[in-house]
Order: C-alpha cells, then structure tokens, then sequence
C-alpha cells in the first residue's frame, strides 16, 4: 500500500520525496516527535488490534499539530470473528480532543450540539452502512479548552519533588479549596495565566503551565496536586500569598516517563507549546475580558 501511495509523487526516496511527504513502515509508539507533527492520524481498522489501544491512540494524538484530525474507523461485528473490545470513550478521556464537526448525508453535524457531546466520544461517533463505526476528533486550535477554569487560592508548600531543581519551580495551590474547579479538570498539563493579585509588583497576568496531577492520597487535599511553574522570574518565593490562575488551554494528561532526562525534555516541550500558543489574541481577550476562548 505504501508502495502504491509513493507512485503518486514523483521520487521514492525515503525522504523528502515531496514536500513535507515521507512513507514509513512503522508503528506509531517508535514514532520520535521531530518526525511529526502531522495534520492528521488515520486508525483504519488497526486500533482494537493495537498491542495497546490506549498508547496508540496517545501516541498518535500528541503526534498531531493543534487543529489536526484523528480518525477511528472499525469493523466491530465482522460475521464469524471475534468482536474486538474497544473503548474509544476511555482511551480518549484524557486526551486533548474534541468531538469534531462531521459530514453526514451531506450535512455537517456539529460535535458540540449533541448531549453533551464535548470531549466524549459518542458525539464524535457515525456508523457505516456494513457494521463499522468512525469517531473523528479534533485537536483543539492551541490546544484551546471550551471552557475556562479559575482557580484562586494560597500557595502552599510542594512535596519537595524537586521542581526548583530542574529549574522548574511550581507554585502549589491549596487543593482543598479548588474541589469544585478539580472535579472537572482531567490529570494532565494545562496552560494559562497566573498572577499574584494582593502583591501590586506582580499582579499582572503572567503566562504560566499548570499540572493537574493524581498522587496516592495523602492526608491533604484529594491525593490532587495543583502545581503551577509562572514563565517569569519573581526573584522571591510567595509562599501562604493568593494565587490566581486561569486555565485556558490543555496540553497531554499525565505520564510516566523512562527517566528524569525524558520528564524535563517533556516539560520544556509543554512551556514552549504554551508560550507559543499564549500569544494568540484570543488567550489575552480570555483573561482580560473574562470570556471563554
Ligand atoms: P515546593 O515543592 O514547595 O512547591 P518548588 O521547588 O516547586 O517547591 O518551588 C515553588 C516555590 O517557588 C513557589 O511556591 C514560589 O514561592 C516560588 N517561585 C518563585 N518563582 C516561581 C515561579 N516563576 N513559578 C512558580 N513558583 C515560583
Ligand atoms: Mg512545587
């Protein structure tokens, strides 16, 4: 098949042989980020059958340039053979995807108009006439979340994880007072502003990335931890000052990672993909006007 596709364009090298189109044989895990990113991923009858369908389709996803397209198609009742077990709602459930606008019949059908369709995975779902079933999905543009999320509260002290050390400080907000904004908010890496309101040097808002991460529980808290790192050097800590802090965007959930080596080249990653996208006006308008993106 891939040689088929190659005949299309005029060179077979391995590389470049049109612009920005490369044929490899390979499986989406071996896939190193400066190989992407790409506009869109296609699971074309493989995704029940992956070694791992939820690390596929991670893989895959954060692969994919904000705006992308993801695509689950597959035959789930192939006469004769066993169903495959797929849950497509779970394996996205922490994903940075949303329910797409798709064709069908010739009218567009907006993902966002179902029961709330946002995030889950029943409203990016169709059904073909043989028995497949296609959920499509989008990555946000700049990883841009539907809806806010304000947070405000003191910062306490972390866990001495370390953070300060990999040149990363993080600011922990007290998760006891945020239960209510946590109860919607996946595990995972989100980006926004933050800003010290009651400290009139600093009470700009400041670009920052914020960690929402599940530890075991402790007595604090839910087990949640609420840790955000301000892309602006203070000069001082704020220990027990107020912190605000609105999420506006969202970047991968939580992960494990081979080494500490990996876990800071992810984290540089997550604070150039936020500053980037933060410069867009929408973000600006987000927090200054108090309007969703
Ligand atoms: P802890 O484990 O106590 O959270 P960290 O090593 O994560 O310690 O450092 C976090 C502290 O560093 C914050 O509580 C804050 O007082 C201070 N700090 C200074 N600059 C920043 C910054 N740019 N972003 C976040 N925290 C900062
Ligand atoms: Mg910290």
């Amino acid at each position: 098949m891939l040689d088929r596709a190659a005949e299309l364009f005029e060179s077979t090298g391995t590389l470049g042989n049109a612009q920005c189109v490369r044929f490899l044989c390979t499986d989406v895990t071996d896939l190193k980020p400066y190989q992407g990113p790409f506009d869109a991923a296609v699971f074309n009858d493989t995704l029940a059958t992956e070694h791992d369908s939820a690390v596929a389709i991670r893989a895959a996803t954060l692969l994919c340039r904000p705006g992308s397209t993801v695509v689950v198609s597959q035959r789930l009742d192939d006469p004769g053979t066993a169903l495959p077990s797929m849950d497509v709602a779970e394996y996205i459930a922490d994903l940075p995807l949303e329910a797409a606008a798709v064709a069908v019949d010739g009218k567009t059908m907006d993902g966002e108009g179902g029961v709330a369709a946002a995030k889950t995975a029943s409203g990016a779902r169709t059904e073909d006439c043989c028995g497949g079933s296609c959920w499509t999905f989008e990555v946000p543009p700049l990883y841009a979340m539907r809806n806010k999320v304000e947070m405000r509260a003191p910062v306490v002290s972390g866990f001495g994880r370390g953070s300060r050390q990999m040149g990363v400080p993080t600011a922990n907000m007290d998760p006891a007072v945020l239960a209510a904004e946590l109860s919607g908010m996946r595990r995972g890496v989100y980006f926004g502003f933050a800003r010290l309101p009651d400290d009139t040097d600093q009470s700009a808002w400041e670009k920052c990335v914020i960690n929402v991460g599940q530890r075991p529980t402790f007595a604090d808290g839910d087990g949640v931890t609420i840790e955000v790192h301000v892309l602006k050097d203070f000069t001082r800590d704020f220990y027990g000052e107020t912190m605000e802090c609105v999420a506006l965007g969202y970047l991968r959930p939580e992960m494990k990672f081979a080494g500490l080596s990996q876990l800071v080249g992810r984290i540089m990653t997550d604070i150039g993909l936020a500053r980037n996208a933060l410069d867009a006006e929408c973000f600006t308008r987000a927090v200054v006007d108090g309007q969703n993106v």
